[in-house]
C-alpha cells in the first residue's frame, strides 16, 4: 500500500486538513491517508485545548465513512513529544510491505531542517509538501542537502494541486470562545461536538 501519514495537532481537524488529504490521496495515487494526532503535553490541555480523546474522537467522526482516511493513535500511545522519525521508524517497522509518504503544509515545511533527524524521516518516507496560504511558495530545495539527488528527484516530482484554504486550528478555537460561527470550516459533526462539549470556551 501507498501510505501518507499526516500528522498534526488536529486540535480540531478542519476542512484545511481534509482537503489537503484528498488532494494529495488522489493526485499521489495513494492507498491510505494516515491522520496521526501528535501527543499534547498536559500543561497545553488546560484551558481552551482539547484533550487526547476528544481530538482523537472528532478525527473519528471526520473521516468516518471515507475508507482510504483512518486515524493512528501511535504517538498519543508513546507519550512524551512527538517525533515523526520515531512515528515513521514504528510504522515502517510493522508495515513493511508498505510504502510510506508524509504530507504537511508549506508552514511547516519551513522548519523542517529543525525536526529530529531530518535525514532519516527523508529516507523512511517520500515528503509531500502542498501550499498553505500567507506562506511563501513551497521552498523544497531546502531539502536537497538532507537527502540523495536521486531521492530529491523522486519527491520533487510530486506535484499536487490543493485548493488554499486559509483555515487554522486556532482560528477556529479562537472563535469557538467567542461565539462566532464555525459552520463550513469544520465537518457539521465536529461544529456538534464541539458544541456539545463546550469545547475551546476557557
Ligand atoms: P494550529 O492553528 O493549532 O497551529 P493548524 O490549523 O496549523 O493548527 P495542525 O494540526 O497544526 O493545524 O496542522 C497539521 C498539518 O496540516 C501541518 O502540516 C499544516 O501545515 C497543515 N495544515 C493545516 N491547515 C492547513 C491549511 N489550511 N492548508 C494547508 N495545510 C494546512
Amino acid at each position: 500500500m501507498r501510505v501518507g501519514v499526516f500528522g498534526g495537532s488536529f486540535d480540531p481537524i478542519h476542512v484545511g486538513h481534509l482537503v489537503l488529504a484528498e488532494s494529495c490521496r488522489e493526485q499521489v495515487g495513494l492507498d491510505q491517508i494516515l491522520f496521526v494526532p501528535c501527543n499534547m503535553s498536559p500543561h497545553k490541555r488546560d484551558g481552551a485545548f482539547g484533550t487526547d480523546r476528544q481530538r482523537m474522537e472528532m478525527l473519528a467522526l471526520a473521516i468516518g465513512g471515507n475508507r482510504s482516511f483512518a486515524a493512528s493513535d501511535i504517538e498519543i500511545r508513546r507519550g512524551g513529544v512527538s517525533y515523526t522519525v520515531d512515528t515513521l521508524a514504528e510504522l515502517a517497522a510493522s508495515r513493511v510491505d508498505d510504502e510510506f509518504f508524509f504530507l504537511m503544509g508549506s508552514d511547516s515545511l519551513n522548519s523542517f531542517a529543525t525536526w529530529k533527524e531530518p535525514k532519516r524521516i527523508l529516507e523512511l518516507a517520500l515528503p509531500i509538501v502542498v501550499n498553505r496560504p500567507g506562506v511563501e511558495d513551497n521552498a523544497l530545495d531546502m531539502l536537497r542537502p538532507l537527502c540523495s539527488p536521486e531521492r530529491f528527484a523522486m519527491f520533487s516530482a510530486i506535484k499536487v494541486q490543493s485548493p488554499l484554504l486559509e483555515v487554522s486550528s486556532t482560528a477556529i478555537r479562537s472563535s469557538s470562545a467567542h461565539g462566532k460561527s464555525i459552520r463550513y470550516l469544520v465537518p457539521s459533526a465536529i461544529e456538534k461536538y464541539i458544541a456539545t462539549q463546550k469545547l475551546y470556551r476557557d
